[in-house]
């Protein structure tokens, strides 16, 4: 599932051939894509509208027009975008939707598991849009540990689900979650509001590291993720702990386990991730002394 290193990837390779172009003629094959607008509808709006900018906010690719309105497209499971020069559309059975630029060129979204969404918004409703789903940008310099602090505060919930939940920082799935985590020494178990003041600084570090290398290596193609020509991102070989169960932890050797954390499969290292029980033994909020005498 695209994170934000993934559409950041895609954003970046997309934006020189989009913006400055008009586009020409939109055909939207899948009605679960705009639903509740018709797809007939959403793609009669679209046409003639001048890009300004391709932008991103957490998991979202952001179209910017001229006129102020945006296209908000969500890649959930499985959507891609392909960028084809003027004639060199390959055909494709998962195909959902076809732009056609004033260039000739098109751009082909396709989607096998269909759960991705394109919203077209008026401009008065695109920053409350956003602003209602995603919180703050990880790489952004206004994002600080005591704001992820603030985020964590109170909250009985473990930190891995803490941090899939998109309005306590933006773009985080459930690779990068565990990679973050990994890179923290943090257990994916922990209550998130029970962190200590260096835990939350090792988190947000952890955070912004693991993005920072999935963006260098244009994300992780696991199955159906591509890059906006067709290629596949190089992160996947170089994960830590995701999806790597029964393998070295490349900082300790010891073999990477998986649980379950919310539903969702998570992978940790159990000598350098310890249990909550284990790194409080009689308080339930374990001091920091007491963590750093134990480890
Ligand atoms: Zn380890």
């Amino acid at each position: 599932m695209p994170e934000l290193p993934e559409v950041e990837s895609v954003r970046t390779r997309l934006a020189p051939l989009l913006e400055g172009r008009r586009i020409e003629q939109v055909e939207i094959t899948d009605p679960r894509l705009t639903r509740p607008l018709r797809p007939q509808e959403v793609a009669r709006e679209l046409e003639r509208e001048l890009i300004d900018c391709v932008d991103r906010r957490g998991k979202y690719l952001i179209v910017r027009f001229e006129s102020g309105r945006a296209l908000l497209v969500h890649l959930r499971m499985t959507g891609s975008l392909l960028h084809a020069p003027a004639g060199t559309l390959p055909d494709d059975p998962h195909r959902r939707a076809v732009v056609r630029l004033d260039d000739g060129s098109d751009v082909a979204y396709r989607d096998v598991r269909r759960f991705g969404t394109w919203s077209l918004l008026e401009p008065a409703d695109v920053a409350a849009y956003v602003d209602a789903r995603v919180g703050q940008e990880p790489l952004g310099g206004a994002f600080r540990p005591r704001d992820l602090g603030a985020r964590l505060a109170k909250r009985r919930a473990p930190i891995k689900a803490a941090l899939l939940d998109q309005r306590t920082v933006a773009g985080i799935g459930n690779i990068y979650a565990d990679e973050a985590l990994w890179r923290a020494r943090v257990h994916p178990l922990q209550p998130a509001g029970a962190l200590t003041a260096d835990e939350v600084r090792a988190v947000h570090r952890g955070i912004r590291r693991a993005l920072e290398v999935g963006i260098a290596r244009q994300g992780s193609t696991l199955t159906d993720y591509r890059l906006p020509d067709g290629s596949f991102g190089r992160m996947q070989t170089e994960l830590n702990v995701y999806g790597r169960t029964g393998e070295p932890c490349r900082r300790c050797g010891t073999p990477i386990e998986k649980i379950r954390v919310g539903g969702r499969g998570t992978w940790y290292c159990p000598r350098c991730q310890r249990p909550p029980q284990a790194a409080s033994s009689s308080s339930s909020r374990p001091s920091r002394s007491r963590r750093q005498s134990s480890a």
